[in-house]
């Protein structure tokens, strides 16, 4: 028998205050934080959500129009061949494989959930093209219950900011889904998100600009001093520029 995940220990709830304080500090920070993808209905959703994969949402919605112009639904797809995609998508990165995965996915969901696409993360993850992170990304649009989809954002944010340590992006989802209650998943995805596009850059951090910095340890941060957070729970207020963490 496979060995059973560890559940992450709970956290202390001076951990699980700074988490919600740094939650409530980027809402006011970017009160805009939504999924960037353009998308009319379920189906759109979920296409997008495919071409997404290792490629910009800005970029995603430059070749989308003119692909559901020409798959208006589930059963479009469902007859195309792949190679038909290839020139639509092709702007968006790893175009042979996510044309197989779309038609793939759009001949289950036609000929398996009725031209919808299905609302439970089993069925979603059953789909061609279509991972724990991408199906969490579709049931928080379909508005289907709590989840925190980790994408490479996200694991870099909560990793600088000393939620996580882990590089296992299922890891990482659950030590936030330990830190935060669940009525915080769907909008701390989105907003660690953005703040991973905004501020907290891959490469280059603008730690300077951060409305979260006197919350953060800036783990992994070059030049960055390894200290906790001086402050768990500071009040909240995006407009106010928090304290350095005191350092050695
Ligand atoms: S202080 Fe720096 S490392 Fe920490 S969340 Fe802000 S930008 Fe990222």
């Amino acid at each position: 028998m496979a060995p059973r995940a560890r559940a992450p220990r709970i956290p202390p709830p001076a951990e699980r205050a700074r988490a919600r304080e740094v939650l409530d500090r980027l809402g006011g920070a970017l009160p805009e934080a939504r999924i960037a993808l353009d998308f009319r209905n379920d189906v759109q959703l979920l296409v997008s959500v495919i071409l997404s994969a290792q490629c910009t949402d800005v970029r995603v919605n430059q070749v989308t129009p003119a692909l559901f112009r020409r798959y208006p639904d589930a059963a479009a797809f469902a007859r195309a061949r792949p190679e038909a995609l290839w020139p639509l998508i092709q702007s968006c990165g790893l175009y042979r494989n996510k044309a197989r995965n779309i038609v793939a996915a759009m001949r289950a969901v036609a000929a398996e959930h009725g031209g919808r696409v299905p609302r439970t993360r089993e069925a979603l993850e059953a789909l061609p093209g279509v991972g724990r992170k991408s199906a969490g990304v579709v049931l928080i649009q379909l508005g289907e219950g709590h989840h925190f989809p980790v994408d490479t954002h996200v694991g870099r944010v909560s990793r600088r900011l000393g939620f996580a340590r882990e590089l296992d992006p299922s890891r990482v989802e659950r030590r936030l889904m330990a830190l935060l209650p669940p009525d915080r998943w769907n909008q701390g995805h989105q907003l660690l998100v953005w703040h991973g596009r905004r501020t907290c850059k891959a490469r280059a951090p603008d730690c300077g600009r951060c409305p979260v910095e006197g919350l953060c340890p800036r783990r992994g941060v070059r030049g960055a001093a390894a200290t906790a957070p001086t402050r768990a729970a500071a009040p909240s207020s995006p407009n106010r520029r928090a304290r350095r963490p005191s350092r050695p």
